[in-house]
């Protein structure tokens, strides 16, 4: 199976797809959710079926290839519409989660192949019933402009895709500004407080709230500098000494 599996809690599930990214699987009395698709370079249908024989339902924190290009496999899913760019459709290209197969010594499958899942309206407030398990969509714009992420309040789980990744990517075609991304970012901060844990597209899936406010602090030293006239282009990658969290950013997408 190309996919790891750790179980993170009862019926809940990261795939990791060979340290590319992390998807997630909640399984409930009636229905599976699936969050994220990764790459989609395994067979992740198959991956899916070996835990559960559930219907499965497919959202995306975000659209982004690696994180939709695998949800090709089921056919449908959620997402927002903020994220309907040409940029980000072009990104989904078959070629592209072909490339990565290819790069991981893959043999080229027939889902490699099949057409783009078809991208469903995902609105803020979104609740998915499984049966005993509901999941709720909030709105985190950042990573992206329809950056979303996904709570299980019943096990205090939260499912931020990359918006609050220690290796930070804000500079990216459809990213918001720093100052945007941190009314998000502390939606996700009070929520750890509260006691959930966050699980993020990337690594080894954990981001913990000491690392949250160093980057946040790092952000709003960022946006200090631009203020001052002090920020050049060279300041990005954004990094610390003593930490790991690294911030990419757009100078002209600062405030
Ligand atoms: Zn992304």
């Amino acid at each position: 199976m190309f996919y790891r599996i750790e179980k993170i809690s009862e019926d809940t599930y990261r795939f990791n797809e060979n340290g590319r990214a992390n998807c997630y699987l909640i399984v409930g009395k009636e229905k599976a959710l699936l969050i994220d698709g990764c790459w989609g370079i395994g067979d992740l249908k198959q991956t899916i079926r070996e835990i559960t024989d559930k219907p499965v339902i497919a959202v995306a924190t975000h659209r982004h290839p690696d994180h939709t290009c695998g949800l090709r496999q089921l056919s449908e899913y959620y997402v927002s519409e903020k994220d309907n760019t040409k940029y980000n459709r072009r990104l989904e290209n078959r070629l592209f989660g072909i490339a990565m197969a290819l790069a991981e010594k893959q043999k080229i499958r027939s889902y490699h192949n099949q057409k783009p899942g078809l991208a469903l309206r995902l609105n803020d407030g979104d609740i998915f019933n499984l049966g005993d398990r509901a999941i709720e969509a909030k709105a985190i714009p950042g990573h992206t402009a329809g950056s979303m992420m996904f709570l299980d309040h019943s096990k205090k789980l939260m499912f931020a895709g990359d918006d609050v990744n220690p290796k930070l990517w804000m500079q990216g075609n459809g990213a918001t500004s720093l100052s945007e991304w941190k009314i998000g970012a502390n939606l996700v901060l009070d929520y750890m407080k509260q006691g959930y844990t966050a699980w993020i597209g990337h690594l080894n899936g954990r981001q913990i709230p000491e690392q949250l406010v160093v980057i946040m602090d790092m952000v709003d030293e960022i946006i200090a500098k631009k203020k001052n006239g002090q920020l050049t282009k060279k300041d990005s990658p954004y990094r610390r000494q003593d930490a790991l969290p690294e911030i990419r950013f757009n100078i002209e997408n600062i405030y």
